[in-house]
């Protein structure tokens, strides 16, 4: 079977005007999936809709392509129709049957009611097309259903039966009803049938070999994903289409090969009925479900300083990016399994308490407790016992025990357990030294969680833990943000790759594997941009780049405003540069902007600004991107054990670690000294103010562990 080069999916309309020129719902939409993507058409009419199916066929043929298309009405009608009409059981004959007598203008005026009322006619008593509307004079053909006396067809399809809400094909009148739809549609596929003779099959009537394939399909079996992937904006028919023909056409072969011989000679099918689950897998987040609720895009001023601000604290650096800055990432339904490193979308309320019942916390026997009592306790054993996963489903009679296993549901009557150790039994009883306290040793439902708590907060990045209690707390999916992807480039026309610096006058670009991997560790998708020389339309042309790959781009180097720092100057053309001079050592100005709507952070460029920067700038700024909350560094005092007099003005990190309890600093300061990123644990952190630090003078130290490395 040699796999489908297209996937059309048609949402069909029965319609007797022609739609809205502005693309509407309840129109007819034409989803295709192929190797090139997937693209949807909207078409005022029928004969609009069939022109452009007939051009793509002719398209498919002419170079040897397969096609498989999908329409959303019934290609058969209940058992016993077709017999009655055409004196065969073949759905295809009544096609023909239809062909011969509907009438559908290209401005889709047509007489699927006359049609029905004369079908009507031809069966005594009333029905079994109803839904006349007022203005028609059609005696046959009822208003409402409930007026049929004729009960000669089922009124559904057994593969009808399957689905949770379905309009019979007997009902013709209001919006998307299936009725006229199928009166409508039916000629139409007979029409293509009589123009492509052999070169179309009609599934599940014909084997599905032909180079072009047409199936019955249900709009809404992957409503869910639909429903996800539909934001404020979005036409609902429109996603339906798309996300067909899309999980039709990544489905594998095989699969697909499958579906596609199931059903009924008679009554025929509904492609995919029933694998619904196979057809989300096979959807591109691999189950997933993409919300795709568009996300507010960055305001064009974000970066602005407040007006004559020339140096900004750390502080009040920290507070602007967390004001202006807010999520870019979509959120999606992941399943717990795969949502570690990823931050919640929405708080996780849990479906079930934890523990769900009351239950042992140890292994021995349980009984009712008999109140206060000194002395001995024996109790005679009862037959069974309770184990985790195996209740004991009796009742406990007061002033008899049970064995009772570590998570077994405590059973009726039971509300203490005493511990195997401090048990003794013999002919039948338990025995004890003493009644351990009332409810010893048990643990009561919900005492962890409650059903519809809220166990873990939006912005939470998911941590293993987590997954353990998202389980307990009965949750399968959560919904997260996807995750940030950020793009890395270096700029300066001395920066070569490793291996590839032949002179002195190269400088190995360090600054890229670093960031690189330090995105890694944060959970983003790292997206390498590479080098880019001094020049415009280079650093122009890796930015383009970046931002249709990424959602915000680290640069390091020519972020100042010198002759060579085209990223300053790439920015400033925007109109959305600000350049931060930030009153912090190591540092140099920071240059902030968006390039299409992408926040950069140009760092400077040497690997030690660039890294302390990145760290307590830019990791927080990417954490709101991404919607993640605020990280707070958690660090603490220790005794230096440096001397060191601090000027007045700005807050300086030193490259710190601990040894013998006391915070040793690299010895030079000098920001050209990449080693000293190595030698480091942590940061030290002086504030402001000016300071002598003598060894033994407590300093605040920051490891790195708490910036998530
Ligand atoms: P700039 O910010 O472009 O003026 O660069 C400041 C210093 O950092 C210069 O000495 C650059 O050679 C150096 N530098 C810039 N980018 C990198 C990089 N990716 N790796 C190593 N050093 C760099
Ligand atoms: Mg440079």
């Amino acid at each position: 079977m040699t796999r489908f080069d297209a996937v059309l999916m048609v949402d069909w309309s029965g319609s007797a005007t022609p739609t809205s020129a502005k693309p509407k719902k309840d129109a007819i939409w034409i989803g295709e999936a192929s190797d090139n993507g997937v693209t949807a058409s909207y078409h005022r009419t029928r004969a609009s809709a069939m022109a452009a199916i007939s051009a793509r066929i002719d398209t498919a043929l002419a170079h040897g392509e397969r096609l498989l298309i999908g329409f959303d009405f019934p290609f058969a009608y209940p058992r016993g129709f077709a017999h009655a009409l055409t004196g065969a059981t073949d759905p295809l004959g009544l096609w023909d049957w239809l062909a011969e007598r509907i009438e559908d203008a290209p401005d889709n005026a047509n007489n699927r009611f006359e049609v029905a009322a004369a079908i009507n006619a031809r069966f005594p008593g009333v029905g079994p097309f109803w839904g006349r509307p007022a203005h028609l004079d059609l005696p046959d053909l009822p208003t409402h259903g409930s007026a049929r006396t004729f009960k000669g067809f089922p009124e559904r399809r057994e593969v009808e039966g399957l689905l949770k809400s379905t309009h019979p094909c007997w009902k013709l009148f209001t919006t998307g009803s299936v009725g006229s739809q199928a009166l409508l549609g039916l000629p139409r596929l007979a029409a293509l049938r009589q123009r492509y003779g052999k070169a179309i099959a009609i599934s599940p009537f014909e084997r599905a070999e032909a180079p072009v394939v047409l199936a019955e399909i249900f709009p809404t079996l992957l409503d869910r994903v639909v429903r996800a992937r539909t934001g404020a904006d979005d036409i609902r028919d429109e996603v339906q289409v798309r996300t067909l023909a899309e999980a039709f056409f990544r489905l594998a072969p095989e699969q697909l090969a499958a579906m596609l011989a199931e059903g009924d000679a008679e009554e025929g099918w509904i492609l995919g009925i029933g694998h619904a689950d196979a057809l989300e897998r096979a959807l591109p987040s691999g189950g997933v479900v993409r919300d795709f609720t568009p996300v507010p895009p960055l305001s064009d001023d974000c970066f602005a300083l407040p007006r004559g601000v020339t140096w900004t604290p750390v502080d009040e650096a920290l507070d602007l990016l967390r004001d202006r800055l807010s999520p870019v990432t979509e959120s999606e339904i992941c399943p717990v399994t795969e949502a570690v490193g990823l931050p919640l979308a929405e708080d996780a309320v849990a479906a079930r308490s934890h523990p769900p019942g009351a239950n042992a916390a140890v292994d021995g026997y349980g009984f009712a407790h008999p109140g206060p009592q000194t002395g001995a306790l024996v109790l005679p054993l009862v037959r069974g016992r309770a184990a985790a996963g195996a209740p004991f489903d009796q009742r406990v009679a007061s002033g008899q025990a049970v064995r009772i296993l570590t998570g077994a549901l405590l059973p009726d009557g039971v509300d203490t357990v005493a511990l195997q150790e401090d048990c003794a039994v013999s002919d039948g009883d338990v025995a004890m030294t003493k009644a351990p306290k009332p409810g010893a040793n048990t643990r009561k439902a919900g005492e962890d969680i409650r059903t519809g708590d809220p166990v873990l907060p939006a912005g939470r990045v998911l941590t293993p833990g987590d997954l353990a209690t998202l389980s307990a707390a009965g949750l399968g999916t959560v919904t997260v943000r996807r995750r940030l992807r950020v793009g890395v480039l270096s700029t300066g026309d001395e920066l070569r790759a490793p291996g590839e610096a032949d002179g002195v006058s190269h400088t190995i670009d360090a600054n890229r594997p670093m960031l690189l991997s330090l995105l890694g560790r944060w959970g983003y998708e790292p997206v390498d941009l590479g080098i880019a020389p001094d020049s415009q339309d280079a650093v122009r042309d890796r930015l383009e780049h970046g931002a249709a790959e990424a959602d915000a781009i680290l640069t390091s180097g020519g972020a100042s405003a010198g002759d060579e720092d085209h990223v300053s100057r790439l920015l400033n053309e925007t109109g959305s540069m600000q350049l931060w001079r930030i009153a912090v050592k190591p540092g140099r100005p920071l240059a902030l902007g968006l390039w299409r709507g992408a926040p950069i952070f140009g760092l400077p460029g040497n690997p030690v600004a660039a890294f302390v920067c990145t760290l307590i700038f830019a990791r927080p700024a990417l954490a709101r991107l991404a919607g993640a909350g605020w990280p707070d560094v958690v660090g603490f005092e220790v005794p230096a054990a440096f001397t060191k007099s601090k000027k007045q003005g700005r807050r300086e990190y030193l490259r710190a670690r601990i040894r013998e309890g006391r915070a040793e600093v690299f010895a030079s300061e000098g920001s050209g000294r990449v080693t000293g990123l190595s030698w480091a644990e942590g940061l030290v952190e002086l504030a402001e103010p000016a300071r002598q630090i003598a060894p033994g003078d407590p300093v605040r130290f920051l490891p790195f562990g708490s910036f998530g490395l």
